[in-house]
């Protein structure tokens, strides 16, 4: 499903088991978030066709962090350039999210889900991967590399963040 959260970001969300993707508009380029599951694939592409946007043409994919249902979609997007957390990610080919440029993204680290689990403030939305969803429910930390603990600072750092829309790994 397309939904549209303001001029310059379109939220996707899907009928099979996959994360959401958001697509982040900032100087006529997008940027993607995520890249759903594999289960997703193909209402995906065809989310992207109906948005008249090719996969091949998308610059830079974020990952919030390193799960399957996150990442599926990965190689749709031949030409981008990947961030993610190197806590969560060990391969190369990811670039270091502390070497995104994008002035306008705030990286605000969030360990507890996985290690290297961080969420994204753009201007007053707040994109939380898998660490705050809406209702106030919060990420598992029964997956490797989840920690209870960790989570819970996480959760008392963001409390301090101001945001008016909270965009989700998961719409639940
Ligand atoms: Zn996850």
């Amino acid at each position: 499903m397309i939904k549209k959260i303001n001029k310059n970001v379109i939220e996707l969300s899907f009928k099979n088991f996959g994360s959401c993707i958001y697509l982040v508009n900032i100087n006529k380029k997008i940027i993607l978030i995520d890249t759903g599951s594999l289960l997703t694939r193909s209402e995906l592409k065809e989310d992207l066709e109906n948005l008249k946007i090719n996969p091949e043409k998308i610059d830079i994919v974020i990952l919030t962090h390193n799960h399957w249902d996150h990442t599926g979609n990965n190689k749709l997007f031949s030409n981008a350039k990947f961030y993610g957390n190197k806590k969560d990610f060990k391969k190369e080919k990811i670039l270091d999210i502390d070497n995104l440029n994008i002035k306008e993204f705030k990286i605000i680290q969030t360990p507890g889900h996985t290690k290297g689990s961080f969420c994204i403030l753009y201007k007053d939305i707040l994109f939380s991967g898998d660490t705050i969803f809406h209702k106030g429910y919060i990420g598992r930390t029964d997956l490797p590399g989840g920690d209870p603990d960790e989570i819970q600072k996480s959760l008392k750092k963001l409390s301090k963040i101001k945001y008016k829309t909270l965009c989700p790994g998961h719409l639940l």
